[in-house]
């Protein structure tokens, strides 16, 4: 029987991260205007990026700033090994003893800047960092743009699994410079499509027969078609984690193509297929998966696996990746069950999916892992 009880209210998770401003810029990252804290009110700012970002012609000027130890003023800089394989707590940890050593204080401002593996390790040691201090991201590939830098999560990956340790913990400010864009590899160019493509089939029939009439102008990274599928992705990403900031309800809709993508992300090994590239063919599963369940409609998946096709993704059961590792189609399913199954987004024996039934229309089902077992083989 209960005798009594109260509630405690609290304010926001943390002082600073009750909104967040996204800024988007056009023209050359001119990051030394935008992110030094020359004036000397200003609390300090830790930047952390990688050794690629950290080449990059757009950075040259900003870097120049600093001297051999990573200092300007109170300032200081981080430069980390680029990689997924370095998303790690060990990772983390060095980004807050480098903070520790430097004897900052909790009025530090972390700013990441780089890709999702870049943004989401600076959010989340600022997030635990002297327990939280505030943090402002510049997020650098197409993908950190459209979305692992949008949304407050932050994390990386444990024991081979993605993402399994973090927080929520919005920037304070995003910075938004599509020229960026630019200087990325057709890989992770592509890989960050993923996201696009996902975001457009979700929530914008509009942003989705432009990149289906406008093939050409994507790949050839025409500004205008870029700042729009920013623009769009950014601000549908932005409307729902409004709505559900914990991914309690709608957010979850955000994780189309994830869980499959994920599975297949862990046992290719963390970084073999890059995270856009995961979700694509995570996408044509979930499709596939929907038809199956008797959810989606034909004529809808058949149209995306031609998209899909058409921007150079897989859509079939196994992806080619794992099929070089010598092992039976049935042994691959069940390492990607397995794999579903540590999936953050469950809650019992049943894998819980993103489905859709045509596009724009999304709902959430626990699927049992016989009818799963029938997409991957
Ligand atoms: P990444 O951070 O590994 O970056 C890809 C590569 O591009 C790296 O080698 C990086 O050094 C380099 N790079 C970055 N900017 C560049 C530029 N402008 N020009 C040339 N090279 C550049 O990968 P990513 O695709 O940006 O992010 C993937 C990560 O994001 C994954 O770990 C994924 O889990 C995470 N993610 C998080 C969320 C979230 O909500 N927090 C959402 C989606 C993805």
């Amino acid at each position: 029987m209960l005798l009594d009880e109260y509630n405690l209210t609290y304010p926001s998770v943390h002082p600073g991260t009750e909104r967040t401003n996204i800024k988007f810029l056009s023209g050359m990252p001119d990051l030394k205007k935008a992110l030094f804290s020359l004036d000397k009110d200003l609390p300090p700012r830790l930047f952390v990026t990688d050794n690629i970002v950290a080449s990059l012609p757009p950075m040259q000027d900003f870097l120049s700033r600093f001297d051999e130890k990573g200092t300007h003023g109170k300032d200081s800089i981080l430069i980390l090994e680029t990689g997924e394989e370095n998303k790690n707590i060990d990772t983390v940890l060095k980004i807050i003893k480098f903070a520790l050593n430097k004897n900052y204080g909790r009025n530090l401002t972390f700013v990441g800047i780089g890709g999702g593996v870049i943004t989401d390790m600076t959010a989340f040691a600022a997030s635990i960092f002297k327990r939280g201090a505030k943090v402002e991201l510049v997020p650098t590939t197409l993908l950190a743009m459209v979305d692992a830098a949008i949304g407050g999560k932050t994390g990386c990956d444990f024991d081979s699994h993605k993402n399994m340790i973090g927080t929520f913990f919005p920037a304070s400010v995003i910075y938004i410079y599509p020229e960026f864009v630019k200087y990325l590899p057709e890989s992770q160019f592509h890989s960050g499509l993923g996201e696009v493509i996902k975001t457009a089939l979700l929530y914008s029939e509009s942003l989705y027969s432009e990149l289906k009439s406008r093939k050409r102008d994507v790949f050839a990274r025409k500004d205008d078609i870029i700042e729009k599928m920013i623009n769009t992705c950014v601000r549908a990403k932005a409307n729902i984690v409004e709505q559900d900031f914990t991914e309690q309800n709608v957010r979850r809709e955000l994780n189309l193509g994830h869980t499959f993508g994920h599975a297949l992300e862990t046992i290719s090994g963390l970084g073999v297929v890059p995270h856009g590239d995961a979700v694509a063919w995570g996408i044509s599963r979930a499709l596939e998966l929907g038809c199956k369940l008797g959810l989606c409609h034909k004529a809808y998946r058949d149209e995306v696996f031609n998209t899909l096709k058409d921007y150079g993704w897989e859509n079939g059961p196994i992806h080619s990746v794992l099929l070089s590792k010598g092992k039976s189609n049935e042994e691959i399913a069940k390492e990607l069950i397995d794999a579903m199954k540590k999936d953050k987004k469950n809650v019992n024996d049943n894998i819980r999916f993103v489905l859709q039934t045509g596009p724009c229309a999304t709902l959430i089902k626990e699927v049992p892992e016989n009818k799963v077992l029938e997409v991957l083989q």
